[in-house]
């Protein structure tokens, strides 16, 4: 079809799946627990899991309030609320050996606390059986409840993540239910109630944005106080989801690489594979030594 534009060379890389990894999987399926890593099919599992020792955990279920138009994630109605499933998490982080754990969870806007409950208890719960561990939180904007917010940060997250995805102008057909500002309002809030957090937000590119337009993401997310940015391709899950319009070259994510730094950001990756969770650990201790 020739809306599809080709996939370029350094995307064709040959993925990790089976290596090695048959004994943790099956601990995740007994634990009856999700991490992206195997649900995205996420190229960086062998060096994640072995090397850097950190995965990202998706609690609260599979399937999601919203439906978001990149996002492979099932869109219903959920029904599960599991007050057990923290501590398999963080029995799991301790079984694996993880040094950086990142916690993840679907929207779950029919909670009247958008599931921050759980969200806080898992962070606790690693905490505790894994005193070395940091862990950083992903959530979605819980629908700009600031209660729900403290609730989460009362559990001391190590790093807070919440990722804007796309610039300004695309927000209404990229995400849903979110919008660009409820979204940067949360990263600011987070500053505001823990100074010595530092914040992080991920966008990816290749749906149709210019390069002035992440540059001006770039400067909402500064000025919204975070520290850390992540720039990745956006790949489409399935011919449903929305299309790629382009394929950013290495040498594109290197010029925003260091669009990012001159800005004044603390930490950025930015590359054709780079995920939220990409090289996370380094960004941890990198934040601190700021
Ligand atoms: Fe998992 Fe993120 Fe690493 Fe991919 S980049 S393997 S999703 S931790
Ligand atoms: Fe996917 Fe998150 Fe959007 Fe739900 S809110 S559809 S999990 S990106």
């Amino acid at each position: 079809n020739e809306e599809y534009v080709r996939k370029p060379e350094w995307l064709k890389i040959k993925l990790n799946t089976n290596k090695n990894y048959t004994g943790l999987k099956k601990m995740m399926r007994e634990k009856n627990l999700h991490t992206v890593c195997e649900e995205a099919r996420c190229p960086n599992i062998h060096e994640c899991w072995a090397v850097r020792k950190t995965a990202t955990f998706m609690i609260l279920g599979r399937v999601c309030t919203r439906g978001c138009r990149f996002c492979a994630v099932q869109t219903g109605l959920p029904t599960e609320i599991d007050w057990q499933e923290p501590e398999r998490v963080a029995e799991s982080v301790e079984i694996m050996g993880l040094r950086h754990a990142v916690v993840t969870a679907v929207a779950r806007d029919d909670l009247k606390d958008g599931g921050a409950g759980v969200f806080a208890e898992t962070v606790k719960a690693i905490h505790e059986r894994n005193p070395g561990t940091t862990v950083e939180v992903l959530p979605s904007d819980m629908k700009g409840d600031y209660e729900s917010l403290h609730t989460l940060m009362d559990a001391k997250p190590d790093i807070f993540n919440h990722n804007i995805e796309t610039v300004r102008r695309l927000t209404p057909t990229v995400r849903s239910k979110a919008t660009y500002d409820r979204s940067l309002m949360l990263l600011k809030r987070v500053k505001e109630i823990a100074p010595d957090v530092p914040t992080k937000s991920s966008i990816m590119v290749g749906l149709g944005e210019t390069k002035e337009e992440i540059i001006e993401a770039m400067d909402d997310l500064l000025e919204h106080n975070v520290d850390i940015l992540t720039i990745g391709q956006y790949l489409q899950p399935t011919r449903n989801h929305l299309k790629v319009e382009r394929y950013y070259e290495p040498r594109e994510f290197a010029e925003l690489r260091k669009i990012a730094f001159q800005k004044g950001f603390q930490h950025c990756q930015a590359g054709p594979l780079v995920r939220s969770s990409y090289h996370a650990d380094e960004q941890v201790s990198e934040a601190a030594k700021a």
